[in-house]
Formats: structure tokens, C-alpha cells, sequence
């Protein structure tokens, strides 16, 4: 299958742009072509922007709103088919694809409500016969850039709220998972969205994603990605005077305390450092555990970890899938290797899975260390793989010092029966997301999602804050007086 992008409403190819093969991870066939836009595409995409943008601020957001309740209509339709595609580009095992199908649901129903409201401020003026009040307008072309771990999940946290703020998008997805956006630029075509509201443009992050940010007429810049990129990205945005929100890495914990449910604890662990393969932003990759309880806690995951089962994810059976590509399967292994190397005693996995269907795909063992230090490489920096470590610590203040002590600020979660802990914890874990009794994944979508520290620069995505980074605010007094009210010397 060849790939177009979607620009002013229609597929739109360029025969002399080259094409990069899409590779299922879990069996490295080639699934699809995917072309590289050039510039020249770029700018005909964003040109398709600034016609389509004009004709849809002026549509009441109400009215915008319908053709997202259309969108999560059709997104529910195609559901199984949507989460099938997902699974076999990305990899994710089909019950998390199905999981991030939903989300894209969720956020159409919930942001076409928000479209009913579009908050803006009424005050009161200091000054008679005058009246004050700020509304929301549209930015105008709003540049997206995403990644491929939640390549349709991230893109419509995005979008949506985006677009019922009356802007038009330029999305450029992740290249490794082009399949579910060039699905998805279909669902907005069938929804009869305005051409021009929504462009999809395949290509490469150094030559278009660049372009993106630096284009004079793209006001914001969304992104989601790895840290290191979105420093390149700040840097180039912040130089063109741009908004731009970051999503970036994780080094997400669970603390497990010595009141604990145990069985419980383990659950959250498995699902949040093994699902996904490891590759959520949010994944746990630490397990802060009180030293009275390690030993119990270790046995019941490696007992857990036993049960996992490994491979294609369109297989129900299987509950970890492959990781995205070999790159990142020898960059988790090297992770493997600097742990030893830094003192910490493996318990299992530690290697890439060989033999049978696994030679076909990218599998890497889930893997569970102890003895691990805080201040570790393993324990500090983002391996997006099936690798967890376990730190030992001796009271509450020394695991929230561990848990805050890193350089990413996502998701946290502790584990324990004492309100008072609850209590201490969520106040004092210093993550943008904090879960009680679950694990490190799991956000709704009409909570803000984001972090603090490396993690982001302030922005959220998801929640009524989304609207934010897409509307400009507009103070508005109307003096109705009749006479030069001055306000700060009248009064
Ligand atoms: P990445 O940074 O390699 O790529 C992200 C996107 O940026 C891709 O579309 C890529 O083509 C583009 N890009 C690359 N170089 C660019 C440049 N110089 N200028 C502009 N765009 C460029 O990240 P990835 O490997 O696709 O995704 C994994 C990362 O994303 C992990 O670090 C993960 O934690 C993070 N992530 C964060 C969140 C969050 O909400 N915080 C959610 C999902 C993923």
C-alpha cells in the first residue's frame, strides 16, 4: 500500500518524493510505503491551512463541535479495524490498541462539549457604565508533531481540541507509524470537515518537522516526543517567537510502602512497566520499594513476570508485543549491559529474545533488576523497553527524595493503606501525574496530561487547559458611558 498525504481536502502525491518502507515490528513485513514530503508540499499544505482556517473560525464553535461528535462516531465504527492497523505498525498487543482507539473517542465526545463552552471571563469593571470580559479567539495554523509510540492517541489530544478552537492543523505523524494517520486523514475527510481544516503531511523530522517550526505562518507548535528532539525544538521555536507545548520523556516510579496490598502493587507494576512493551511515556521503569517488603514484593513479580506472554500482538493471547524497531531493541540491551556493570543484580530477562517467530520481530525479554542506585544510569534516564529496577529505600521521605530526584517529572504512584501517606505523597511527589493505588499509566482524558521538570516546559495536553496553548485571549472592555473614563486615575 502507497501512502499520500492529506492536504485542502483531497490525497495529494508527489511521484518524485521518495518513499520509506513501513515495517511491522512483530514481523518485519513491509506493511507500507510511506512518502518523505519535500518542503515544496509543506507549503502547499500550509497554504491549504490558511484558506481552510479563514473559512472555519467563522463557523460557530458549536457548530464545530458537530463534526467532532461525527469524528468519535466514526472513530467507534471503526474501532476493531482502527486498533488492528495500529497494532500491526506499532505493535502494541491488540487490547491496548483497542485501549488507545478509545482515547481518541473519549477526547472526540469530550472536546465537542468543550466546544459548547469555550470559556472566556465576564468582571467586573472598577468603573461605572463599563463592562469587561476576555473571549477566546483562534491562533490561526496550529503545527503538530507526534510520535509513534501513541501515534493516534497523542495526534487527537491535539487535533481536536485544536480544531473546535477554530484553527487548522498541520500534522506531521511519526514516519514509523504513518498507517493510522493516513486512517485517520480518512475519518476527517468522511466527516466533510472544510478542506484546508486538517493536513497530514508525511516526512522526516530534520527537513519537515524543522520547516514546521520555523514556518512564519504556523503560530503553535504541538509536539510529543523525546526530550533530546523537543530541545531542538524549543530552541528553534523560542527563536521565532512561537508558543510552543512539549511532551516529552519519562522516568516514571511506583513507590511500594510497607502497608501495602502487595498483590495489587504487583498488578499496577505489570501493567505499567510491561504494557506497551515499556514504550509509554509514562511507563514505570523504577519500583521504589520499603526495604520490609522488598523481598516479598520481588518474588511475587518475578512469579508474575513468569506469566507474561510474548509475541505478535494480534495474537489475544500475548500481553507484550514487540519493541518498535532494532535500534531500540540494541539500545534497551545496552541499558541491560550498563546496569550490570553499575552494580545491579538482574533477577530475569536481560537479553533479546531469540528463536522461532521471535527472530522475525523485535522482542526483548521483560526484565526486572535489584540493588539498583538511585542515581544509576538505569534509574535515570528513559530506556522505553521492558526493563524495571528495583531501588530499595528505608521510610516515605526517602522515597519521594528518590522518586523526585530525576531529571523527568510525568507520573508517579505509591501504593499504600494510610491516608496520612496518601496525603503526604500527593503533595509532595513532584510529577505532573500522581496515582494512589494504581499504576504509573492511565490518565482520563478530561484531566490535564504533562509533566514538570524535563519533562515538558508547562504546557498540558488533554483537559480543558489544552485550549489554551490553541485560543488566543482577548480582553475586551465596552465603555458605555458617554464620557473618557480612565481607569486606574477615575476611580
Ligand atoms: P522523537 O523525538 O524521535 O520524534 C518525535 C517526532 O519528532 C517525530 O514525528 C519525529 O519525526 C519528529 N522530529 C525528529 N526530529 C525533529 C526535529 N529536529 N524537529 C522537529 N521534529 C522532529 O520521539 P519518538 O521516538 O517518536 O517518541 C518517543 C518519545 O516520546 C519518548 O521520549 C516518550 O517518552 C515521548 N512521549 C511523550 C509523551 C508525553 O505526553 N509526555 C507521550 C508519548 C511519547
Amino acid at each position: 500500500m502507497k501512502l499520500a498525504h492529506y492536504i485542502a481536502g483531497a490525497f495529494y502525491a508527489d511521484e518524485t518524493e521518495k518513499y520509506l518502507d513501513v515495517i511491522n515490528p512483530a514481523t518485519s513485513d513491509t506493511i507500507a510505503q510511506v512518502p518523505m514530503a519535500t518542503i515544496h508540499t509543506l507549503d502547499v499544505a500550509i497554504s491549504a491551512a490558511e484558506k481552510g482556517q479563514k473559512e472555519w473560525a467563522n463557523i460557530p464553535a458549536p457548530k464545530r463541535s458537530d463534526y467532532l461528535l461525527e469524528i468519535g462516531v466514526k472513530l467507534k465504527e471503526k474501532k476493531e479495524f482502527l486498533a488492528e492497523v495500529l497494532t500491526k505498525e506499532m505493535g502494541k498487543v491488540i487490547e491496548e490498541a483497542r485501549g488507545e482507539i478509545q482515547e481518541g473517542i473519549d477526547m472526540a465526545f469530550y472536546m465537542a462539549g468543550e466546544g459548547r463552552r469555550l470559556l472566556g471571563e465576564t468582571t467586573p469593571s472598577e468603573l461605572n457604565d463599563k463592562f469587561a470580559m476576555s473571549v477566546r479567539t483562534p491562533v490561526g495554523i496550529i503545527g503538530l508533531i507526534t510520535p509513534w509510540n501513541f501515534p493516534i492517541g497523542v495526534p487527537l489530544l491535539k487535533a481536536l481540541p485544536a480544531i473546535v478552537s477554530g484553527n487548522a492543523i498541520v500534522w506531521k505523524p511519526a514516519s514509523e507509524t504513518p498507517i493510522i494517520a493516513y486512517e485517520m486523514a480518512k475519518i476527517f475527510d468522511e466527516v466533510g470537515l472544510p478542506q484546508g481544516v486538517v493536513n497530514v503531511v508525511f516526512g522526516s523530522g530534520t527537513d519537515i518537522g524543522t520547516e514546521i517550526v520555523q514556518n512564519p505562518h504556523i503560530g503553535v507548535i504541538s509536539f510529543t516526543g523525546s526530550t533530546s528532539t523537543g530541545r531542538k525544538v524549543a530552541e528553534l521555536g523560542g527563536y521565532h517567537l512561537k508558543k510552543v507545548s512539549l511532551e516529552l520523556g519519562g522516568k516514571n516510579a511506583v513507590i511500594v510502602m510497607d502497608d501495602a496490598d502487595l498483590d495489587l502493587a504487583v498488578e499496577g507494576i505489570i501493567w505499567s512497566a510491561f504494557g506497551t512493551a515499556g514504550q509509554r511515556c509514562t511507563a514505570c521503569s523504577r519500583v521504589i520499594v520499603h526495604k520490609d517488603i522488598e523481598e516479598a514484593l520481588q518474588q511475587k513479580l518475578l512469579s508474575e513476570m513468569e506469566k507474561l506472554t510474548i509475541g505478535d500482538g494480534l495474537d489475544e493471547r500475548n500481553k507484550v508485543g514487540p519493541v518498535i524497531n532494532m535500534e531500540a531493541l540494541y539500545k534497551i540491551h545496552s541499558y541491560v549491559e550498563l546496569a550490570q556493570l553499575d552494580g545491579a543484580t538482574l533477577l530475569t530477562g536481560g537479553h533479546i529474545l531469540e528463536g522461532g517467530d521471535y527472530d522475525l520481530g523485535c522482542y526483548y525479554a521483560p526484565t526486572l533488576f535489584k540493588d539498583v542506585r538511585p542515581d544509576a544510569r538505569l534509574a535515570q534516564e528513559e530506556i522505553f523497553g521492558p526493563v524495571v529496577g528495583l531501588i530499595r529505600v528505608g521510610s516515605l521521605e526517602e522515597a519521594i527524595e528518590v522518586n523526585n530526584n530525576v531529571s523527568y517529572g510525568l507520573s508517579s504512584s505509591i501504593y499504600t493503606k494510610d491516608v496520612n501517606t496518601v496525603f503526604r505523597a500527593q503533595r509532595d511527589l513532584d510529577t505532573g501525574i500522581v496515582y494512589v493505588n494504581a499504576g504509573t499509566t492511565g490518565a482520563e482524558v478530561h484531566l490535564p496530561f504533562g509533566g514538570t521538570k524535563g519533562t515538558g516546559n508547562g504546557h498540558r495536553d488533554s483537559g480543558v487547559s489544552a485550549l489554551d496553548l490553541y485560543t488566543e485571549v482577548k480582553s475586551i472592555y465596552i465603555d458605555f458611558s458617554g464620557k473618557l473614563q480612565r481607569a486606574q486615575i477615575d476611580n
